[in-house]
């Protein structure tokens, strides 16, 4: 068997009325059998009477050679070809001489002896070599993106993707899953984006949503008795495209019933195991059972709620060591109640200036008002604050971050959560920039769990939900969820709702968030409560919400679920920093396909028939990435 399954001797399983073989299975055993191939011109070489062709399909290569001699008519036919012309090729298959052979090809022992060449196709030159595994321009890839997908590399991670699938709708269903498609029109769902939108002709003035996710019809067909359910669920959401998020995506959707958070993070363990191992068994995973980090300590130790920890350089708290300096603004972050932490960066001890200005930036990108600096030397510490902080006292903050002389220590003071991020964003990109990573092969997949229920909403005066607006309130913290003032629509931001930890699970891989999930809240009381902290009155909840609220009176049984989604699971397992590279025909980062030429105008009849008229546009859409 080859690597696509396909058989490597006598007629393959994937013959047509075109071909007894693709052009990546014949072998040296195969010799002297009379074959059929088509497929692409990958490269042709005319050395007179001899023309050699490679042809291509997806399959891989195959050498053809058409001898004047032997097969005059075919020779004349293949003078005139060029690269990516569609050929079919009758021969024989034969064995190379001694020396030609070619290792790195799956058929380079044999090549074909052409009788007939039939040009099935013709084919311009393509804006970009579809031979060559070198970058083309982006713009011209999304473009013609039929020829990109020609190419080896990016078919091949389309083809890793199909078998992910295949994989999780295999272990779905050994596992008692059933798949149920949800709608697309529906009524929004909020993921704490802005819907997709879709006008209704039948009733006009009124708007079907895109699903930004299946939540609500997931949670449904729990009260619907489904105990397992899973879907590859299309999502759209309108919100900027960044490296690990486009407005289209792809995620796998599971909902369980009768299931504790335990439960729920098992079997995803246990699945995203067996299907990495049979999907990239090359890869190691870093560490099963998958470690698990309470939001409180991933943020803490790596500034990050999905933290990479393929390295270490950890953050340590420096408020008992600053304590009482000379150094005001730490002073006045530590009354205010705020933190200041610092890391070692190993070796960056002779940073230039450049590069502390750089690590700056992206220090205050994060939010943060600065980046302290000292250079730890045999000589003693130099710093920009050392006049500040005193010797002693930065020698102190050198052995509590673990620096050694070489090293610099960076440090950030500011908010609680805020200070933590700004430097896990800093310890993030050093981790890239000092090549702390190893083995990039490992896979680190890894839980962050016990996250807040909910973040104060200062310009909404409510609270709102962290993740999910229907996530469920671990047991312990239920009497939370509740107001100072008792009132639940006079929301106030020392709330002891504030402290309330939701039974919410991220899956983290390599640093990305791979996807995330909860136990629901099943009880109705207990849902409407969680509405009112979030904004939505008993009225605005039903309107919202009144389908899961209305069900929940009819019976729910405790649930919850996650979805992950695909495209950065293939990105990761495949090695790539965006997910365009993993989705067949994706968008632009301003939302454009660029081979379809969507979203384009549409004629006025089809807008009166919506009811519509548009407003004159303000900017001209961009056409580009
Ligand atoms: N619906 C959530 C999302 O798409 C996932 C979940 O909670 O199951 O992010």
């Amino acid at each position: 068997m080859n690597a696509e399954g396909a058989p490597t001797a006598g007629a393959s399983s994937l013959a047509t009325a075109y071909r007894t073989h693709t052009c990546g299975e014949l072998r040296a055993t195969d010799v002297g059998q009379e074959i059929a191939l088509a497929g692409w011109v990958n490269r042709r070489r005319d050395m007179g009477q001899l023309i050699f062709i490679d042809l291509r399909d997806r399959h891989g290569l195959t050498q053809v050679v058409i001898d004047a001699a032997e097969a005059p008519a075919a020779h004349e036919t293949a003078t005139g070809v060029r690269n990516e012309f569609v050929l079919q090729i009758k021969g024989t298959v034969s064995k190379r001489l001694a020396g030609t052979e070619n290792a790195k090809l799956a058929t380079g022992d044999i090549e074909v002896r052409a009788r007939s060449v039939t040009v099935l196709s013709s084919a311009k030159t393509p804006p970009f070599p579809i031979n060559d595994p070198e970058d083309a321009d982006e713009t011209l890839r999304l473009k013609y993106r039929y020829l990109d997908l020609r190419r080896e590399q990016i078919n091949r991670r389309l083809v890793l993707r199909s078998k992910l699938l295949k994989a999780l709708s295999e272990v779905h269903h050994a596992n008692g899953f059933v798949e149920v498609e949800t709608p697309i029109l529906i009524k929004s769902t909020p993921e704490g984006a802005r819907d997709f939108i879709v006008p209704s002709r039948l009733q006009p003035g009124n708007i079907y949503a895109l699903p930004q996710s299946p939540q609500q019809l997931k949670q449904l067909l729990m009260v619907a008795g489904f105990d397992r359910y899973y879907q590859i669920a299309h999502c759209m959401r309108d919100e900027d495209a960044r490296a690990d998020r486009g407005p289209e995506f792809t995620q796998l959707d599971i909902e369980m019933s009768f299931v504790s958070q335990e439960d729920v993070m098992a079997f995803v363990e246990k699945t995203v195991t067996e299907v990495t191992r049979q999907v990239v068994p090359e890869r190691p995973i870093s560490s099963l059972p998958f470690p698990r980090f309470s939001y409180r300590e991933a943020i803490d130790r790596y500034g990050s709620d999905k933290p990479d920890i393929r390295f270490g350089m950890e953050l340590h708290d420096l408020g008992e060591v600053v304590q009482g300096s000379d150094f005001g603004v730490f002073n006045s972050v530590l009354a205010a109640g705020g933190r200041v932490v610092g890391l070692a960066a190993p070796g960056l001890g002779g940073a230039s200036r450049g590069e502390i200005d750089d690590l700056t930036r992206i220090a205050k990108h994060a939010g943060a008002k600065g980046l302290v600096h000292l250079s730890v030397g045999d000589e003693g510490i130099t710093s920009p604050v050392l006049k500040f902080l005193g010797e002693t006292r930065a020698q102190q903050i050198a052995e509590t971050v673990g620096a050694s002389p070489g090293d610099l220590v960076l440090i950030v003071a500011d908010a609680d959560i805020h200070a933590q991020e700004a430097l896990g964003d800093v310890r993030v990109d050093l981790g890239h920039r000092l090549k702390l990573i190893k083995d990039t092969n490992e896979l680190s997949y890894l839980w962050v769990y016990s996250f807040p229920m909910y973040k104060w909403d200062a310009d909404g005066n409510r609270w709102d939900a962290t993740h999910n607006p229907f996530s469920g309130v671990n047991p312990e913290d239920e009497e939370l969820l509740t107001t100072t003032s008792g009132d639940l629509s006079k929301p106030s931001p020392e709330d002891p709702a504030g402290r309330a930890r939701a039974l919410q699970h991220d899956l983290v891989l390599n640093g990305w968030e791979l996807g995330g999930g909860s136990i629901r809240i099943h009880r109705h009381d207990l849902l409407a409560r969680s509405f009112a902290l979030q904004g939505h009155g008993a009225e605005a909840a039903q309107a919202k919400f009144g389908a899961v609220l209305d069900a929940f009176e009819y019976g729910a049984p405790p649930h919850g679920g996650i979805a992950l989604g695909i495209d950065r699971w293939i990105a990761l397992l495949t090695n790539q920093d965006n997910i365009r590279e993993v989705q067949a025909f994706p968008k632009t980062g301003s939302g454009s396909d660029l081979m379809l030429g969507a979203p384009s105008p549409v004629e006025a009849p089809q807008l009166a028939e919506l009811g519509l008229a548009l407003a004159p546009p303000k900017v001209k859409a961009p056409s580009a990435t």
